[in-house]
């Protein structure tokens, strides 16, 4: 069966409510979440992207106690801080890829820290973390989203597939049009809730190929938008 249909108003209120229980459950009340400086946010963000949210928590706590500071971490080779995350084959393209982002802010600042985007205006904070080698614009909204409540919602290529794939956006991409789209879905308390649903299943579950619904706990609300099943 080609399944393609676009989601009834109905289907849709019923596939968000879905995704709440969904967040309610695994993450809990978002408001209670403590607030990292936005450089931690920014490698946090990074190991999400990686490994999933809780085992993307446990490496940035191993990454914390392991070195003095991010500047120490700069200063280390990737294999010293891939095996401070663990022995998992991730970790070496992880641990090249904090250390480029570390590398590229010293370089730009003279500093291992972002303290000073607190006074910076939204679209400066955007383009001083876009500037930056590896931050990706999802990368840069989740650290807005995260630190400064600004109205994002970080959508990347894999999340922007099981968005399309949910039949809550038009087009399997993270282009601006789609985020806004998501944006107006929900209401803004559950923006950091739906990114973590994205991290913990867009990748993992709602793979490019063979997507795995038995495991998806949207399975029977989805409409598994352009896949043949
Ligand atoms: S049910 Fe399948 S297609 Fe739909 S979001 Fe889950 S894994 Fe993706």
């Amino acid at each position: 069966m080609r399944c393609s249909q676009v989601l009834s108003e109905k289907q849709r209120d019923e596939l968000l409510a879905g995704i709440k229980d969904v967040i309610g459950r695994k993450y809990g009340e978002p408001k209670r979440r403590k607030v990292r400086p936005p450089l931690d946010q920014l490698i946090q963000s990074v190991l999400w992207r990686y490994t999933g949210v809780k085992s993307g928590i446990r490496s940035f706590r191993k990454l914390n106690r392991s070195f003095v500071d991010w500047n120490e971490m700069r200063i280390s080779t990737i294999s010293e801080i891939a095996s401070a995350i663990s022995t998992a084959s991730w970790t070496y393209d992880c641990a090249e890829h904090l250390r480029q982002i570390l590398e590229s802010l010293f370089q730009l600042r003279n500093v291992v820290n972002m303290d000073f985007l607190d006074d910076f205006t939204q679209s400066e904070a955007t383009t001083f973390l876009r500037s930056l080698q590896g931050v990706t614009r999802d990368l840069a909204d989740e650290v807005l989203l995260f630190n400064y409540g600004h109205n994002r919602l970080p959508l990347t290529e894999h999340g922007a597939r099981m968005c399309f794939r949910m039949g809550l956006i038009a087009k399997e991409t993270p282009a601006l049009k789609n985020q806004r789209a998501l944006l107006n879905l929900w209401d803004k308390e559950y923006y950091i809730g739906f990114t973590f649903f994205l991290h913990d299943h867009a990748e993992a579950v709602c793979r490019r190929k063979k997507p795995r619904h038995s495991k998806c706990p949207v399975d029977k609300l989805c409409p598994k938008t352009g896949l043949d099943e």
